[in-house]
């Protein structure tokens, strides 16, 4: 491909509206265009590298023996109420009506369609397992879309979903994905982790989500450094401390702290460290209650976890001022379980300490020494907070680290939530009807995209790994335009490396050399070979890897098999 067809614009101001680097990167490339919210053009140069990461989904899906279909974005209604999801899904589920009034909805994930294919064209257990899957756009009426693709409203997923006669083949075919997708992420040359995840709204038991490694990830994952424990950080465990709680050797005493509203400004007038203080958080329960979170002061409450316990109004929600002033008297910033008139819920690591702070319900008054046991009743300690870094290991061995992810995948074990919903069974080997278990499996194929940007950038540009950038070469004649004896080289040389596989781009502009090399370094092409007439009167040309700090010179000749070298590395 020549560069002077490509409409590549290589804007040099950084796009004031996108706040992350993929997403400026990929304005400033050309790659994408935005229509409206949430909504892309895939420019010429970005489709490339999106159909490379498709490609090698597909490869990958078929080696694992699932089959390619492509069934409607545009689904009935009625096959949501029958899952039962038309009510659940809320907003983002985009709902329209034909010209006959009949309603429907633009797919945001199929399990409703494949489930009603499955019904009608699966009757055997001897047709089962199977996995049949599509790359295909989905359209989801995000609250905030954002960062470009990335949490954009049409996206391109690769959705699978697979059909067994039992769980243990469930379990058997779930495995199989696992397995794929680790191969998928590797081929795509990203550094990533699978960790255990909540199912959420898409239903079902089993579920681990996959990862690209990223500081700017919008989920926190925790990992162990001794074991193979690694999960979402709002599932993660957080296990209670092997040391058991002291004993009381400070008097209850109350203490006036005037102004102090955060932990950060009690331990600061208190002298104390935030690991001896609680926080009492009061949240909404169910039927007009309010329940009080106690964590200690160096931790935080997960909702998640939080909202699943016995009355507490699910999604959680803080209690509104008005109702904590009814319920304690107090306002937040000098709350705190002693006299707490409602139910309250004890984290582990709150539950373990002695001798500690707390707010004694009173405006600007707090406890200290205070013991559970003798100033309060002793708790049953709960897992309701955010896993820390350093934390032992839920797995038995190691510790937690937390690292920042965006996630790419995700692999369910359903069940038969949807079949049981929607009455897909088959005949078991006895004749008997079963209803059949299923599993399903997302990629963001344009999210991969945008993740891999994101974990692979310097200050000048992306830095595409080689299987999925644009192009694998670039040659950069320095004169093009002017020295026909230079063209004839360059031109030879993009030849070879067509022949020899390569997908290659020459940069044919009538540029200076600088505007080439930064275009060339934005566009993070992997292999740079750069052709000037005195180099090529000795017979050599300049190579530089994008990863490279600095260029050497290679005999002409050698060009193609010194690439095939350095790709095959
Ligand atoms: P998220 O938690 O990011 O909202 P999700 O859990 O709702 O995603 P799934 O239903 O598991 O997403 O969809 C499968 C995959 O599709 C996700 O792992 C993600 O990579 C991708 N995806 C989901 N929503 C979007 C979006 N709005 N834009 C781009 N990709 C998305
Ligand atoms: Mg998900």
């Amino acid at each position: 491909m020549r560069l002077s067809q490509y409409p590549i614009p290589t804007l040099k101001e950084v796009p004031a509206d996108a706040e992350v680097v993929s997403h400026q990167l990929m304005l400033r490339t050309g790659m994408i265009r935005r229509l409206a919210a949430g909504l892309y053009t895939w420019m010429p140069i970005g489709l490339r590298t999106l159909r490379k990461v498709e490609r090698i989904i597909r490869e990958e899906m078929d080696r694992a023996g699932a089959l390619e279909l492509s069934m409607p974005t545009v689904q009935p209604a009625e096959l949501w109420r029958e899952s039962g999801r038309w009510n659940e899904f809320g907003p983002e589920l985009l709902r329209f009506k034909d010209r006959h009034d009949r309603e429907f909805a633009y797919g945001p994930t199929h399990e409703e369609v494949i489930t009603d294919i499955a019904r009608r064209e699966l009757r055997s257990y001897r047709q089962l397992p199977v996995n049949f899957y599509q790359i295909q756009t989905k359209f989801r009426d995000e609250i905030r879309p954002r960062f470009g693709v990335m949490r954009a409203r049409e996206f391109l997923m690769k959705d699978a979903y697979s059909f067994h006669a039992d769980e243990t083949s469930l379990a058997a075919g779930y495995r199989l994905m696992f397995e794929a997708y680790g191969r998928i992420f590797t081929r795509l040359g990203l550094k990533f982790r699978a960790v255990d995840a909540d199912s959420g709204s898409i239903g079902g038991t089993a579920s681990q989500e996959f990862h690209v490694l990223a500081d700017s990830g919008e989920d926190a994952i925790a990992f162990s450094d001794g074991d193979e424990y690694a999960a979402n950080l709002e599932l993660a465990a957080a296990i209670a401390p092997a040391a058991a709680r002291g004993a009381p050797t400070q008097p209850l005493t109350k203490v006036a702290t005037p102004g102090a509203r955060t932990m950060a400004d009690l331990c600061l007038f208190l002298g104390v460290e935030a690991a001896r203080c609680v926080k009492t958080l009061i949240v909404d329960g169910v039927d007009g209650a309010v329940v009080a979170m106690v964590v200690r002061g160096d931790h935080e409450l997960n909702a998640l976890k939080a909202q699943k316990l016995p009355g507490v109004a699910n999604p959680l929600r803080m209690a509104s001022a008005e109702r904590v002033r009814e319920a304690t008297g107090a306002e937040p910033g000098s709350l705190g379980p002693v006299g707490f008139p409602g139910r309250i819920y004890v984290d582990h690591a709150a539950a373990c300490l002695a001798d500690f702070v707390c707010g004694a319900n009173e405006k600007d008054q707090h406890f200290t020494g205070v013991n559970w046991g003798r100033d309060l009743a002793v708790p049953e300690g709960l897992d309701i907070r955010n896993a820390v870094a350093g934390d032992p290991s839920p797995g038995g061995r190691g510790r937690l680290n937390i690292a920042r992810g965006i996630e790419v995948g995700h692999i369910f074990q359903l069940g038969r939530k949807y079949s049981e919903a929607m009455g897909a069974a088959v005949l078991d080997e006895q004749g008997k009807n079963v209803t059949m278990y299923m599993g399903c499996y997302g990629i963001g194929v344009t999210r991969v995209v945008a993740a891999a940007i994101e974990q692979n950038h310097d200050a000048n540009g992306i830095v595409w790994p080689e299987a999925i950038a644009p192009f694998q070469v670039v040659l950069v004649p320095l004169s093009y335009q002017k020295s026909a004896p230079l063209r004839e080289a360059t031109d030879a040389l993009y030849r070879d490396f067509t022949a020899a596989g390569f997908d290659v781009l020459l940069d044919d502009r009538d540029a200076r050399a600088g505007v080439k090399f930064a275009d060339s370094e934005l566009l993070g092409i992997p292999h740079r070979y750069v052709l000037g007439e005195r180099g090529l009167a000795a017979g050599t040309i300049e190579y530089r890897h994008r990863r490279d700090s600095a260029a050497v010179q290679i005999p002409l000749g050698e060009a193609v098999r010194h690439v095939q070298g350095r790709s095959a590395a």
